[in-house]
């Protein structure tokens, strides 16, 4: 149940109250806001004269219901804002990993030469196995960092394990939080302590439910800016890496309240099927579309097969503006 308490309820009563509800609790502008599980089914009677207006839930998918708000929430990016009413779809580009200063500059020249405000590259990489490159850890984000300095660039980055979570907050202008990373407890804490955007990757075995409910943590911290990013589930197919759930995407957009995005590389995992899937993405009216793409895909340290090289990378922007406007978006 979430609750908004009256204007004349003390900031330190709403404290008092959310600790005898056992409630989360913060601001919202200047409204108190309370959270409990969706097992409460009416206002108790000790807090009925605080209470300004009261909603009720089947299950724990509240702070991003539409039930609650219906309006899609915005998340400022940089000085960009996606999702609200702005009807825009960000293009993310960048390397699947930061590999080295003369890389990650051209993909940075790449992003800024092309008009778009969004850089993406992994520093600690969740790899599969123990042996393949995993990342250049904070060299990777300060060459990241230096990027954003020189060309302005917005910085995704993303954090493979609680570790390292205060680095990547630090640095980066909105964190990514992997499919494998997901339900990680210590990295969904972190994010909501801190106001930064963050950018939650469904898992490849994980169910809307339980993909929502990992962006309640965030925002029952009184994180409010939180954007789901599908990338694709594991089915019994091997000829395609994973499989990319648009029946889910239609799912998030009818009954959440929180800018989506897509991420056609990591579920095709080959670049020839990047730009096809990226147009039926882009077709769903989605906020951001994420593309890996790399100066020299053969011989990227990682994810090199679905890597588009930069000149495939210019071309989808020009292919995908129509597609959007057809939906009534533009490509940002
Ligand atoms: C990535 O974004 O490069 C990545 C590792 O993705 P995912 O967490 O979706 O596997
Ligand atoms: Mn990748």
């Amino acid at each position: 149940m979430i609750l908004h308490l009256k204007e004349t309820t003390t900031d330190q009563r709403a404290v008092g109250i959310a600790d005898s509800l056992n409630a989360f609790h913060f601001k919202r502008n200047a409204t108190n806001v309370l959270i409990t599980g969706s097992g409460m089914k009416e206002v108790p009677d000790s807090v009925q004269g605080d209470v300004e207006d009261s909603w009720i839930f089947e299950n724990d998918i509240q702070l991003a219901s539409k039930k609650y708000q219906k309006e899609k929430r915005e998340v400022k990016i940089g000085n960009t804002i996606i999702g609200g009413t702005t009807n825009s779809t960000m293009l993310i580009g960048g390397p699947c990993s930061v590999e080295s200063e003369e890389q990650i500059r051209e993909s940075a020249e790449l992003i800024k030469g092309m008009g778009l405000t969004t850089l993406r590259g992994g520093c600690y990489k969740p790899r599969t196995s123990p042996y393949s490159f995993q990342g250049l850890g904070l060299e990777g984000l300060q060459l990241l960092a230096k990027m954003r300095e020189e060309y302005g660039v917005n910085i995704i980055t993303e954090a493979r394990d609680a570790t390292h979570i205060q680095e990547v907050i630090e640095y980066s202008d909105v964190i990514q939080v992997g499919a494998k990373a997901m339900y990680d407890q210590g990295i969904l804490r972190a994010c909501a302590k801190t106001h930064k955007p963050v950018l939650i990757k469904r898992g490849f075995g994980t169910t809307l439910k339980e993909f929502v409910q990992a962006a309640e943590f965030v925002l029952s911290g009184g994180n409010e800016n939180v954007i789901l990013c599908e990338r694709g589930l594991r089915t019994f197919e091997t000829n395609t890496r994973f499989t990319l759930d648009l029946c889910g995407v239609a799912w998030l957009q009818e009954h959440t309240n929180l800018p989506i995005v897509l991420d056609p590389s990591h579920a095709m995992g080959y670049a020839y099927g990047v730009p096809g899937l990226s147009k039926a993405c882009v077709a769903m009216g989605i906020d951001g579309l994420i593309v890996e793409a790399h100066p020299n895909p053969k011989v990227a340290k990682s994810d090199a097969s679905q890597q588009l090289d930069f000149n495939e990378f210019k071309n989808l922007l020009s292919v995908l503006e129509p597609v959007a406007n057809a939906v009534g978006y533009k490509m940002i």
